[in-house]
């Protein structure tokens, strides 16, 4: 019996799986995947469950990914329903997860059900690798599996993952990789003193604000066929003085670069230290810097089973998805070290909301989409 996308993304949702609690979501997929004959692997790591399932044994593998996590509801009287009771109003799922990204998940399982149905012998497997820590600090999550079926020598031939993709309608857009991102907290020491007396003092604010404008300024790039520019914001000035009378010791700054593919975090870094090296030595400052990479740029060359995907959403959705590369990261980062990887899902309007939801017929259309890819790549 195929599996309902619907009834599936409602089980799943009624599942509190905060990061990085798991809740029982995990388990609720591994019913249903043996009930269609995957064989199921729980590979945990610490706190975090993870999942690996697969039908077949034979190449080529086809892989959906996906995270079962959800980011918290936040105050729930602001949600017209609770968060962890799906509902069903005027035709749109509503719950935690209802698009980031239960439901694409239940949309892989229903259309791998189906394709089944239709296909008992086919040539190749199909697997899913399914993550309890996407939305946290993802560190026990994917990147981990990947690590694991690496060491395993279990080949990948091709994967989506399953995120919302879509800015408003289902079709618009598939993501072929993702900016790179990288985030440096800054503090400049000076020398404290009386503010009516600056020669005796040497104030780290009038440095930072030279670094930042100076930081701000550097002209990254203008972009490239596949990526938007590159681009610095800073995101914090902190200087934690409670006198006016005062000139401070220190001053704190936090910026956060979405680099394309002409830079790597090492390329930046570099760029960076040598401003702030300049500017404090003319200035007399001391500076400490620490940087946090959560990505690099990546991108997944279109090759014919990207256009195959593009060409089965324009069937269905009657819209041909962009190709692109816009956005946040994904666990997308970490699965392209194993295998060409894009991704498709449902219309993230709502994603990490109050009263986050997927209209039941967008549900219909990615099951459909899905399966129909199955059956092009298999066939
Ligand atoms: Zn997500």
């Amino acid at each position: 019996m195929p599996i309902n996308e619907l009834k599936l993304a409602k089980e799943l949702i009624r599942k509190p799986s905060i990061t990085p609690k798991d809740a029982g979501a995990i388990n609720i997929l591994v019913k249903n995947l043996k009930s269609i004959g995957f064989k199921c692997q729980l590979i945990n790591f610490k706190n975090v469950k993870n999942l690996y399932a697969k039908l077949g044994k034979s190449s080529p593998n086809f892989c959906f990914a996906g995270h079962t996590d959800v980011v918290p509801p936040g105050d729930i009287s602001s949600w017209s329903v609770n968060p962890f009771k799906p509902t069903v109003k005027n035709n749109k799922l509503i719950g935690r997860g209802a698009n980031d990204m239960k439901s694409s998940i239940a949309c892989f399982v229903a259309a791998v059900s189906r394709f089944k149905v239709k296909n008992r012998k086919f040539k190749g497997s199909i697997s899913l690798l399914i993550t309890g820590d996407e939305e946290g600090v993802a560190i026990n999550g994917t990147k981990k599996v990947v690590e694991y079926l690496k060491k395993e020598r279990e080949k990948i031939n091709f994967c989506i993952v399953g995120e919302p993709t879509n800015p408003n309608k289902l079709g618009e857009m598939i993501k072929i990789g993702r900016r790179g991102s990288i985030t440096g907290k800054l503090t400049i020491v000076g020398t404290q003193g009386h503010v009516a007396y600056p020669q005796r003092a040497n104030n780290p604010a009038n440095t930072m604000v030279k670094i930042l404008k100076k930081i701000k300024e550097i002209k990254l790039d203008t972009g490239t066929k596949n990526f938007q520019a590159s681009n610095l914001e800073i995101t914090k000035i902190n200087i934690d003085n409670h006198a006016d009378n005062v000139i401070p010791q220190s001053a704190n700054a936090v910026f956060n670069i979405r680099f394309n593919n002409k830079h790597t975090s090492n390329t930046l870094k570099r760029k960076l230290n040598t401003i702030f090296k300049s500017t404090s030595r003319k200035a007399k400052c001391k500076f400490k810097i620490d940087y946090q990479v959560s990505g690099e740029a990546f991108l997944t060359k279109p090759n014919k089973t990207t256009y195959m995907v593009q060409d089965i959403i324009k069937k269905i959705t009657k819209i041909k998805p962009k190709l692109s590369t816009t956005g946040g990261t994904s666990d997308a980062r970490f699965i392209r070290k194993i295998a060409p990887c894009v991704e498709f899902g449902l219309v993230g309007k709502t994603m990490h909301k109050v009263n986050e939801s997927a209209p039941v017929s967008d549900l219909k259309r990615l099951t459909k989409i899905y399966q129909n890819i199955l059956e092009n790549y298999f066939i």
